[in-house]
């Protein structure tokens, strides 16, 4: 069935579909090292993979999708946000649930 969605294709890391304001633009050989070749993944799975992976690791093998899908971080993160409403962001600077933290 065809839903209005923005993007055609799902995001590639989590598979979940793209919307206009979730959407964001990742350059598979970081524009550090010139890379040209971009991918569209929402914002919360494009900020995951800079926080899994250095621009330098994303050069010298991280430059695939599929490479990206083989990290242990990178799966259980797509476990994770599966189950999540795909305009959700993590706006962990803003966050309300300080009282319901709790660690032993
Ligand atoms: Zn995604
Ligand atoms: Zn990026």
């Amino acid at each position: 069935m065809d839903n209005d969605l923005i993007e055609e294709k799902p995001c590639p890391i989590c598979d979940r579909p793209l919307t206009d304001k979730s959407a964001s633009e990742h350059h598979l050989i970081p524009k550090t090292f010139k890379g040209k070749e971009t991918v569209t993944l929402h914002n919360i799975c494009h900020r995951k993979l800079h926080t899994v992976f250095t621009e330098r690791e994303m050069l010298n093998y991280y430059h695939t999708i599929d490479r990206l899908l083989e990290n242990e971080d990178v799966r259980k993160f797509v476990k994770w946000v599966a189950k999540k409403d795909p305009d959700y962001y993590d706006s962990s600077k803003d966050t309300k649930q300080r009282k319901s933290k709790r660690r032993k």
